[in-house]
């Protein structure tokens, strides 16, 4: 005789599509002490403090994705480090891994911060991060991101490598600005041991300059990279937009995110959490759905669970960003807001 468990595990997330959805990025602040160009205008304003998901509400959300399958947790924002308590975050959502349900606990920041979390994120089991880094000349940085200290980030590199994490660069390609400097960007990144991924501008948030100006595709990055050195496909898939490369005469791994000039959607295992609860289930679509209300109005997670399936049921098939000279931005939202 066989006995059916009390209660049913709970279903795991299957889009329309058939995807399997694994992996959140959550968005914990549309705040940043850097103002990229390519990202933000130079004065924006924020959004009021109550409007943000609480940190007990973020865990509390995080958590009923970890419990339907979700294996990957990429904390971003805007900046993550600079909201106020995001370690105790970092901490309770710990747990997940040490439970054995969640596979990583990872995120995505500027670097400025990290000399000083760098440990305490180890301790709460981070074992990568994901460092954005345009440029290594210090005047091209302080112009690019409106007074910010590459000293600071590149030190702050270190103290997280010295804590014992895995660090990876990213860099959006950007023509007229970093475009002559990223095989050596590269070749750095390589040399102290990092991987590095390049990305294409998005067309996303209104920002002051005409983002078509330094738009640079990765095909002609990857054209000029292929004159100086033997790039070899390699056939890892994250379920993301990266495609990635082996270069034979660093050994290093290289990726290219190219959401402009080539369609990644198919394996789309992602969802996006902004930092006021709306879920995004696609980078590059508009439809969401308000998960900050179905917090507020319940402590039931039924409820909870009811509106992530509903935003499930809609992820869209796929993205269709245009970047076309004075078409202004595909979507109004900044990548700050939904999260890089
Ligand atoms: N502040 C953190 C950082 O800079 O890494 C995390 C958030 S940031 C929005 C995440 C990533 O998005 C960064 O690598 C950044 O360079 C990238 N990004 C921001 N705006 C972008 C845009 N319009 N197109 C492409 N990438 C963008
Ligand atoms: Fe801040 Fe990151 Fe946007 Fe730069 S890319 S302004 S560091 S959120």
């Amino acid at each position: 005789m066989t006995y059916q468990p009390v209660t049913a595990p709970p279903a795991p997330l299957i889009d329309p599509f058939g995807r399997r959805l694994t992996y959140l990025r959550l968005s914990v602040t549309d705040r940043c002490d850097l103002r990229c160009r390519y990202c933000m205008a130079e004065h924006m304003v924020f959004l009021p403090r109550k409007d943000l998901l609480t940190l007990e509400e973020l865990d509390r959300v995080s958590t009923a994705f970890i419990r339907r399958g979700v294996r990957k947790l990429r904390i971003t924002g805007g900046e993550p480090l600079v909201r106020r308590g995001v370690m105790d975050l970092f901490r309770s959502l710990s747990r997940h891994i040490g439970d054995g349900l969640l596979d990583e606990l990872t995120l995505t920041t500027n670097g400025t911060q990290l000399g000083r979390y760098a440990r305490e994120l180890v301790d709460c089991g981070v074992r990568r991060v994901n460092v954005s880094v345009d440029t290594r000349n210090p005047d091209v940085f302080r112009q690019l991101t409106r007074g910010g200290d590459l000293a600071t980030v590149l030190s702050g590199i270190e103290k997280a490598r010295a804590a014992g994490l895995a660090v990876k660069i990213n860099a959006v390609a950007l023509r007229g600005i970093n475009e002559f400097e990223l095989a050596d960007l590269i070749a750095w990144a390589h040399g102290s041991d990092m991987d590095m991924t390049l990305i294409e501008t998005m067309p996303l948030g209104e920002v002051e300059a005409d983002r078509t100006e330094h738009y640079l595709p990765l095909s002609e990055v990857r054209e000029r990279l292929e004159a100086r050195w033997t790039l070899a496909d390699i056939p890892e898939r994250t379920g993301g937009p990266a495609r990635y490369v082996r270069v034979a005469e660093t050994g290093g791994k290289l990726g290219f995110i190219t959401p402009l000039t080539h369609n990644f959607c198919e394996g789309c295992n992602r969802v996006r959490l902004t930092c006021t609860g709306t879920l995004f289930m696609c980078l590059g679509q508009a439809n969401a759905v308000d998960l900050r209300s179905v917090l507020r109005t319940s402590n039931d997670d039924a409820a909870l669970d009811e509106a992530i399936d509903r935003a499930v049921a809609a992820k869209p098939k796929g993205h269709d960003f245009v970047i076309a000279r004075g078409r202004g931005p595909a979507l109004s939202r900044h990548m700050s807001m939904t999260g890089g």
